[in-house]
């Protein structure tokens, strides 16, 4: 039988489905991965062009050493040349975790009877938030179970208590949220409360698979789930991120299927995710999955290399699910994003853990790195990288449709570079020990020196870092 995924393709039509698996599967089965075909797909993507679903299939399939040490070495030269050694940083902040969903892999869910189910009160986000600001974060993304208590006014009304809340030099510039899909109406409410990215995973983009997780509750609606991204852009809520969770189904599958999910996005709103995630599971209390899907490290890096290739534009997200090992080493192959000082436990950021250990019984799932904020920037900046809490583009306006017009040679350099280094400066001055300080300044002029020498705007740059010794805040380009 000839190839032809075409035949099963459901064409793009704002706010249907899209996904049908004949036409993924019928990618991957027929990819063939000779070497030359390699390198000229990655050689599109170094290009900076979208790559497309045949060429990533191809890319998948190419598995022997060879190919994958090109994937991967293609993934580091569109890490370095595209966006630089900036990584930027932020933290989750869990506001409640009463759920109604019965999500197999989630600690939240109903079933959990263990779980220990609370929603911070007020004054308890502002103790909350008052001590991220207090660590030096400036990015949030604020979490929450799926439950009538949660609905776009009371989501509204907490991004807004965030925004509020100025501890000392502290105050958190750009809030993001991941929760439950809601209707258009409520895209809109949550939008005008100012928030940053939304965000939702689809978990598996498998129909099939999908019903074996979700066992009870709104969430066992696939479409509803699927189709969330396009209610957001129609209420006009252009910055949106995408993910899947990976270890439920074939990763194969899901990394076609947020291509596949990016192609839908610019096909009816002429605008791709502003990012894309890949958790792995981890443990959680009362999780029942299955393991034969788990990913495995070697493929993990995999993953992410050819994300990185296949959606060149679109940030990729890493969160502390990882170890630090595993984070240290697949950084290079892509990562523009990481949490640092990551507390999953509902108060504990102000609160110490009733536990020594982590408490399965009031947190998500397990994380692997539990590394503090500062010591997340000493490792990036003891590789070079550069620690950045930039938020200039969403608060200028340059998002959506926008943030793609601006990922044009020179942006990153004449904006990113910079507006990273002047976050780096207000870090140090006002939150890092001594040994940061000094090494954190250090990079600082190395990547003015380097990097940076012949760009225009430099002299501006020096004097805002001046400015930022002097005590001003929050100056960006
Ligand atoms: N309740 C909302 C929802 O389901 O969309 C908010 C999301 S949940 C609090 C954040 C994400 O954590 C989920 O979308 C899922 O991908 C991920 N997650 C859930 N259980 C996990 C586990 N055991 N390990 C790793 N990630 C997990
Ligand atoms: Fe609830 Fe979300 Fe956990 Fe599912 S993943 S049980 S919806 S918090």
């Amino acid at each position: 039988m000839r190839f032809n995924p075409e035949k099963y393709r459901i064409p793009d039509e704002p706010m249907k489905p899209f996904i049908e698996p004949g036409e993924i599967w019928e990618y991957l089965v027929n990819a063939k991965p000779d070497p030359v075909r390699v390198k000229e797909i990655i050689d599109k993507s170094l290009a900076k062009n979208r790559l497309n679903l045949e060429e990533v299939a191809t890319l998948i399939a190419a598995n022997d050493p060879e190919s994958v040490q090109l994937i991967k070495n293609g993934a580091r030269t569109i890490k370095e040349t595209i966006y630089g050694n900036r990584i930027v940083l932020f933290a989750p902040l869990y506001i409640g975790n009463h759920c109604t969903n019965n999500c197999s892999y989630c600690g939240f869910r109903t079933a959990n009877t263990s779980q220990e189910r609370m929603t911070l009160s007020d004054e308890e986000i502002v103790l909350e938030v008052e001590a991220l600001e207090d660590n030096g974060q400036k990015r949030l993304i604020l979490v929450y179970g799926e439950h009538p208590k949660y609905n776009p006014e009371y989501i509204a009304h907490t991004v807004r208590l965030v925004y509020g809340v100025k501890k000392g030099k502290g105050e958190i510039r750009r809030v993001n949220i991941n929760a439950a899909p809601f209707t258009i109406e409520g895209f809109r409410t949550i939008k005008e409360a100012g928030i940053g990215t939304y965000q939702i995973f689809q978990e598996t983009y498998h129909p099939e698979a999908y019903k074996w997780y979700h066992l009870g509750g709104k969430k066992t609606d696939y479409e509803w789930r699927l189709t969330a991204l396009d209610r957001a852009q129609e209420a006009g809520q252009d910055d949106v991120g995408l993910g899947a969770l990976f270890g439920l189904y074939d990763w194969r599958f899901e990394v076609m299927a947020l291509v596949r999910h990016t192609n839908h996005l610019e096909a009816c709103y002429n605008v791709g995710p502003h990012t894309i995630s890949f958790p792995r599971i981890t443990n959680a209390s009362a999780i029942n999955v299955r393991k034969q899907y788990f990913v495995s490290d070697s493929d993990f890096s995999r993953i992410i290399a050819i994300l990185r290739l296949a959606v060149p534009y679109t940030g990729l997200i890493l969160t502390a699910r990882e170890s630090a090992a595993v984070r240290d080493e697949v950084l290079e192959f892509g990562v523009s994003q990481i949490d640092g000082g990551t507390k999953l436990e509902l108060g504990s950021y102000h609160e110490k853990s009733k536990n020594e250990q982590q408490n399965l019984n009031r947190e998500q799932f397990t994380i692997n790195d539990n590394r503090s904020l500062n010591e997340v920037i000493d490792e990036l900046i003891n590789k070079g990288n550069i620690p950045s809490f930039c938020t200039a583009c969403y608060r200028l306006g340059r998002t959506g449709e926008h943030f793609m017009e601006f990922s044009v040679p020179g942006f990153i350099k004449r904006f990113c570079t910079p507006n990273a280094l002047l976050t780096l400066a207000e870090y140090l001055q006002d939150y890092a020990p001594e040994h940061t300080y000094k090494k954190g300044w250090e990079l600082i002029h190395k990547t003015l020196k380097n990097e940076l020498k012949n760009q225009k705007n430099l002299p501006e740059i020096i004097e805002r870092l001046e400015q930022i010794k002097q005590g001003r805040r929050d100056l960006y380009f």
